[in-house]
């Protein structure tokens, strides 16, 4: 433990269950000392988010469906009627129709599209809005992003173009909002195995590719997520903004693999 978020408070957005990178990030600003208010969606996680919550002795639960701007409006103004003022925002959310997270990219129904855009991408932007309310003395925002934004990975499809739009409204975000001493930012995470992540197709193929050709050679945990998390929510980042930092044993930086060549 260590007093890195003393005296701030946050809210932390998408916690599912205790596989969710929300949790990871959680537990280390818990640890840094900070006070935690959660949403969740619908009373189907609530059930296993309240005594996650209890657990760390978070007592701020709000149900939020982000598709929903009355709903998030209402979240907000619990917030606001709790606490006043907030410091720090996590955004561990994203959803796509599992039926387009395999197969090809080109199939993509207009549908599909618009949702995953909408609650993938267009729901940070929405929850900037209001975050930027409470943070009176400035603050610190935080979404979660994968490489698939960047690069084709195989059957993440309409999610990486929704991905790629969130890094770009990071990015307007932090120019919007610096300057009120707001800093936004992105975590990258390599693949963890997640109720998410298992809407994707060959997921257990992908885990053990970045495992066997990432520079650290294994993949990345909620944990490391999370520390990475309290370095741009806390001081320690305080330098750092419209920043996209990626959490994923290096897999970002490689072209290809050395292996033993053979002769050509
Ligand atoms: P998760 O399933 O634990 O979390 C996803 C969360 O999104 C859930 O809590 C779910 O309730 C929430 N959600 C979906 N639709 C919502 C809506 N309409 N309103 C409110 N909440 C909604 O999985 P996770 O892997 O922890 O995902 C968190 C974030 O991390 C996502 O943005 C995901 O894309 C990203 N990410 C995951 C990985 C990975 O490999 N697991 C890698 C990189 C990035």
């Amino acid at each position: 433990p260590n007093q890195l978020m003393a005296g701030k408070r946050g809210l932390i957005m998408g916690l599912a269950n205790d596989k969710s990178i929300a949790w990871g990030i959680a537990q280390a600003l818990a640890d840094a000392g900070a006070e935690l208010a959660f949403t969740y969606m619908g009373d189907a996680f609530k059930k296993r988010v309240a005594p996650m919550a209890e657990s760390i002795g978070v007592t701020q639960l709000f149900d939020c469906d982000v598709s929903d701007m009355a709903s998030v409006d209402a979240a907000f103004a619990e917030i606001e009627k709790e606490w006043g003022k907030i410091d720090f925002l996590v955004h561990a959310i994203g959803f796509s129709e599992k039926s387009e997270l395999r197969g090809r990219y080109v199939d993509t129904s207009r549908d599909n599209f618009l949702m995953t855009m909408d609650i993938s991408c267009y729901s940070f932007t929405a929850v900037a809005q209001r975050a930027e309310k409470l943070m009176s003395d400035g603050g610190s925002m935080l979404t979660l992003t994968y490489y698939g934004a960047e690069q084709v990975m195989p059957h993440y499809n309409v999610m990486g173009v929704a991905k790629a739009a969130l890094e770009a409204s990071v990015k307007y975000l932090a120019e919007d909002l610096g300057k009120d001493g707001i800093r936004v930012n992105a975590i990258s995470a390599g693949p963890i195995k997640t109720l998410a992540a298992s809407g994707i197709g060959d997921f257990r193929y992908i885990l053990k590719w970045n495992e066997l050709n990432s520079p650290l050679r294994r993949n990345v945990t909620q944990e490391e997520v999370g520390k990475s998390a309290l370095y741009l929510l806390s001081d320690l980042g305080s330098g750092v903004t419209g920043e996209n930092l990626h959490v994923d044993a290096g897999y970002h930086v490689v072209g290809m693999k050395a292996v033993d060549a053979p002769d050509i």
